[in-house]
């Protein structure tokens, strides 16, 4: 049967479906869009990369990665590898406000096809909270009761975006402190690892879901304030979707310009209530500085408003009875240290005594970043003679480590040594390439200059050596009734690349002149 093609059947709608476009991985919604508990964006990927039946490496590497780095096209995939998402310590920075964030937010988008990504992190605030410097943590905290409540009612394990941010220390729901130290093997989390599973540790896989014996227990001042910036924050994070526009820096420098002159009158007041200096609250007011998020909140504590609506700007009428009594007790001064009072710091005492034994000796920094989250002044001021110590031995180590390297390059010098050795051959020996350029120069001209002057003798030496050569073969050719040319040389010298030398050619030309195969040879 033949169909006529020309005759449309009425029923027949020939208009092409309209197909909404396809992701390239799936659209996985988020969980707590919109509530105080939205997943953090670190959280969302290993979701995504569980969804596909995939490992989060495999989904970084040949998804996301290439997006990030298009400017890598020529290379394969085998050219990227995980840490092109962000080093190990900052992938915390991917729930921030920063350029790490945005990037992997826009690759997210073009992956998942999805618009409310940036709601798992803190950009929506970028503008307003201050540097991402202190926002993010560098290791995972969490809170083992509702990781075991999601576990008992069968809901899905994820990681909160409050839970990565540093100003949140303790659970609203739960009242009690989060914890960022796995309870079987007591390592320290980082934020996005390859083997990370939510809820489980990456280093031992045990379940987080139960809870670490502390001793050290907050008080209750001390927690209660922990939930009030918990509180804070988590209104902030829920707020995000329904924000109409993200807030600019403007917006906070006039709201506080306007709390500063209605109930203070000047710089000076406001920042004696809220214990900073009048230079900081100068720069906020007249300044292009904000304050950062810990300060924000500070500030509206100490308001009695809510740290929404401080960030809104909304100018509320300030209880004065209330900033009195705030000023009386001040309480505010307990409020900068929240998370060093009740400290329990013997370990990080005894971790300063082990370094002063250790060899080579460790700068300060080193071993402070071996906690990784302990603020460096209160190590300084807690432990002053340890640290003293430890600065000592450190400077003491690398005057001697200079001098070392100081008489070793005289003698390098001064040896008879032939050949003399090359620069790197003297950075081999010495140890360290930087330091000996840093701190000697005039020595290691010096090395160098007897080098590049043996190299230039050598050259020459060689090339004479050649030339000779090259005349004994000329001369044991015509002795066998051969013409020594460019040809037969080369190929009784079994190398051609040696005829190729100005002086090795002039050689050649002279002997054949003395042959009487030239006429001159000059
Ligand atoms: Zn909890
Ligand atoms: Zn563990």
């Amino acid at each position: 049967m033949r169909i006529n093609l020309n005759t449309i059947d009425e029923l027949w709608d020939l208009e092409k479906p309209v197909i909404s476009p396809r992701s390239r991985l799936f659209s996985l919604e988020p969980i707590g869009l919109g509530t105080p508990y939205v997943e953090s964006l670190t959280s969302y990927i290993v979701r995504l990369a569980e969804t596909h039946g995939t490992t989060i490496s495999k989904l970084v590497i040949s998804e996301i990665v290439p997006i990030l780095r298009p400017e890598n096209t020529s290379y394969n995939t085998n050219f990227y590898n995980f840490s092109s998402i962000g080093s190990s310590t900052a992938r915390g920075a991917l729930n921030g406000t920063g350029l790490m964030a945005i990037n992997l937010i826009q690759a997210l988008q073009k992956l998942t096809l999805r618009s409310d990504l940036c709601f798992l992190t803190m950009l929506p605030w970028a503008e307003v909270i201050g540097s991402q410097k202190g926002l993010s943590r560098h290791i995972k905290a969490w809170c083992p009761i509702c990781y075991e409540e999601w576990h008992e009612k069968g809901q899905v394990i994820y990681e909160p975006l409050m839970w990565t941010l540093d100003v949140v220390k303790a659970c609203p729901h739960h009242h009690q402190r989060l914890q960022t130290q796995c309870p079987h093997c007591h390592k320290q989390l980082l934020p996005l690892e390859e083997k990370t599973r939510l809820g489980y540790c990456s280093k031992c896989r045990g379940w987080l879901g139960s809870c670490l014996e502390t001793k050290q227990e907050p008080s209750q001042d001390e927690l209660n304030w922990q939930l009030w910036v918990a509180d804070s924050i988590g209104e902030v994070i829920a707020t995000a979707p329904s924000l109409e526009y993200f807030l600019n820096q403007e917006d906070l420098q006039m709201t506080i310009r306007r709390y500063v002159s209605q109930i203070f009158g000047s710089c000076k007041d406001f920042a004696a209530l809220i214990g900073k200096s009048d230079t900081i609250v100068y720069e906020w007011v007249w300044g292009d500085k904000i304050p950062q998020l810990i300060t924000s909140v500070q500030i509206s504590h100490v308001l009695g408003i809510s740290l929404l609506d401080f960030l809104m700007g909304e100018i509320v009428c300030v209880n004065r009875a209330w900033i009195a009594k705030q000023r009386q007790s001040q309480k505010l001064q307990k409020l900068y240290l929240p998370h060093t009072q009740n400290f329990d710091w013997e370990p990080f005492r005894q971790a300063l005594i082990t370094a002063l034994e250790e060899y080579p000796p460790l700068r300060m920094t080193e071993v402070i970043k071996r906690f990784g989250f302990i603020p460096t002044t209160s190590f300084y001021t807690r432990f002053p003679e340890l640290t003293k110590a430890l600065k000592e031995r450190y400077l003491d180590y690398q005057k001697a480590e200079r001098e070392q390297i100081k008489s070793d390059l005289i003698d390098i010098l001064l040896a008879d040594e032939y050949p003399p050795p090359s620069l790197e051959d003297v950075a081999r020996r010495v140890g360290s390439e930087y330091k000996m350029n840093k701190y000697f120069p005039d020595l290691c001209r010096k090395i160098l200059d007897k080098y590049l002057a043996y190299r230039k003798a050598h050259k020459l030496e060689l090339s004479e050596k050649r030339c000779q050569q090259i005349r004994q073969i000329a001369l044991e050719l015509y002795s066998t009734g051969i013409e020594p040319t460019n040809h037969t040389v080369s190929k009784r010298l079994g190398k051609t690349g040696i005829l190729k030398n100005k002086n090795v050619q002039a050689a050649l030309r002279k002997v054949r002149f003395e042959l009487g195969y030239e006429k001159s040879y000059t």
